[in-house]
């Protein structure tokens, strides 16, 4: 493997800068890196597609840079999760349905992103429209773990996380309605941001659930995500759930002090339910919190035990209406035998899987007369106390912690039989959509098998800078993970 792809997002940059190195020869790389895993024995499946344009977008860079012409992100390679749209690039949100689409627009972000000068490196892979936690829920194929292939990388940002771990891509966008970058992120032993909600413009993001879809980031350091999100975030005209929020300072991050941080470690999602492993982590974890100065406490949080309920209420609810535009008429695929009635029957049967079949099932029965006031209707209001709570919580504590999965990375194949126990991978990741605050993963150890184990830290509305630099501090401490 060359060494030029273990370089981080913000050492492409010095080098760059130093003109040490040339962004075409850092993009050719990564997509020799790429090419040469594709051809291997059990591929990782990362990516559903490596850009062509990726290596001459870099040198256009390459030649701004020596004209003194570029931005800030000039040169810097990011791979994208398969649903953020990128003008002229297909999008296929891991779906049969969505077979030979191509963008008509830009994402906010990504338009963010390029306006500094990002390459954008490829389309990642992702579990069909973003549901499902294993990545194994794609149109084109499961993604494996790259630490152990026998392994899922998670999901659903499965193929962003992959990417990165494997060393395909520095850094890398994901989304996350209930996980899905903080979930991949810890079992790839990455660092993954879900920001607050309204922190980036999901403009051009493919929506699933539209009250709980962020984008986030996946990357090897806090420093590349706060490098990312200080491009890319900020009230954006074309979302009117995006805040006016300035993060443009939060590069270079400062590694947090932790002397007095207030932390409370929520005995819901700290107990019994998480494996051995995970629990030995986050002893250690809080150990170094204490060594820090932290003061962590447990505290009771009645309503966390109803997170996975809800939310599978509230996303499926929000879905069904979400993906009822996928008829085969504007998007993709079109089964057009027999009338009009038959083709929307035909396309839909035949371009959504199984899992997207049973979320539409599942919300559209949510929302039908007769079980709207008995599932629907309760679910937001729990969900409306627990933001409720949190707001409390916020005003005694600066941090939640909790491990962000009960268990470590699973094998292959483990939970598609059985979709309540895939649905319960989210438990520790879900309330933070619900309540809309920020939430970052941290490798924060490994299981007797190798396997990588990720701590959650979540924090108010606005606070990612806070998360992100206790993950500095975390990743400066010079030990494992
Ligand atoms: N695993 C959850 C689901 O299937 C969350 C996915 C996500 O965050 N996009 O809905």
């Amino acid at each position: 493997m060359s060494e030029i792809t273990r370089y981080s997002l913000t050492e492409i940059k010095t080098l760059l800068e130093k003109k040490s190195l040339t962004s075409e020869e850092i993009v050719s790389a990564y997509q020799t890196a790429y090419e040469n895993d594709n051809n291997a024995d059990i591929p990782l499946n990362g990516y559903i597609e490596f850009f062509k344009d990726a290596r001459t977008r870099a040198s256009a860079e390459d030649i701004k840079r020596k004209n003194n012409t570029h931005g800030r992100l000039s040169g810097l390679p990011i791979a994208v999760k398969d649903n953020i749209l990128i003008t002229g690039k297909k999008a296929t949100c891991g779906s049969k349905i969505l077979e030979g689409f191509s963008a008509p627009y830009t994402a906010t972000v990504i338009r963010r992103l390029e306006k500094e000068g990002a390459v954008f490196l490829g389309r990642t892979n992702m579990d069909e429209f973003a549901m499902g936690s294993s990545c194994e829920y794609s149109q084109y194929g499961p993604t494996r773990n790259p630490v152990n292939r026998e392994y899922v990388p998670g999901g659903s940002s499965g193929g962003s996380a992959a990417v990165v771990g494997a060393f395909q891509a520095p850094a890398a966008l994901g989304s996350d309605t209930g996980g899905s970058v903080r979930l991949p992120a810890s079992f790839c032993g990455l660092y993954g941001l879900k920001p607050g909600y309204g922190t980036l413009s999901r403009y051009g993001l493919v929506a699933y659930g539209s009250s709980l879809d962020q984008i986030g980031i996946v990357a090897h350091n806090p420093a590349d995500i706060a490098l990312l999100l200080s491009v890319c975030a900020g009230i954006d005209s074309k979302d009117s759930t995006s805040r006016d929020f300035s993060y443009s300072d939060m590069f270079p991050l400062t590694p947090g002090n932790l002397k007095g941080l207030k932390v409370a470690l929520p005995v819901q999602l700290n107990g019994e339910g998480n494996s051995d492993s995970v629990r030995k982590t986050a002893a250690g974890f809080i150990d170094w919190l204490k060594q820090q100065g932290a003061d962590v406490s447990e505290i009771s949080i009645p309503n966390l035990s109803y997170t996975v309920a809800i939310y599978y209420i509230i996303a499926p609810a929000e879905a069904s209406s979400n993906l009822a535009r996928y008829d085969g008429i504007e998007y993709g695929l079109r089964n057009d035998n027999g009338n009009l009635l038959d083709m929307y029957i035909n396309t839909r049967s035949e371009g959504f899987g199984s899992e997207v079949k049973r979320r539409i099932f599942i919300g559209n029965y949510v929302l039908s007369s007769g079980y709207y006031d008995a599932y629907y209707k309760k679910a937001q209001a729990v969900r409306s106390l627990l933001t409720h709570e949190f707001d409390n919580i916020f005003t005694d504590y600066d941090i939640v912690l909790s491990p962000t999965s009960p268990t470590p990375p699973f094998k292959l194949g483990e939970k598609l039989d059985d979709p309540v126990t895939m649905y319960l991978q989210d438990i520790c990741t879900i309330y933070a959509n619900l309540v809309g605050i920020p939430a970052i993963s941290i490798p924060a150890g490994m299981s007797n098998d190798n396997l990588p184990i990720g701590m959650q830290l979540a924090g108010r509305q606005g606070n990612e800078n806070l998360l992100l630099s206790i993950a500095q501090s975390w990743k400066n401490r010079g030990g494992a993970a």
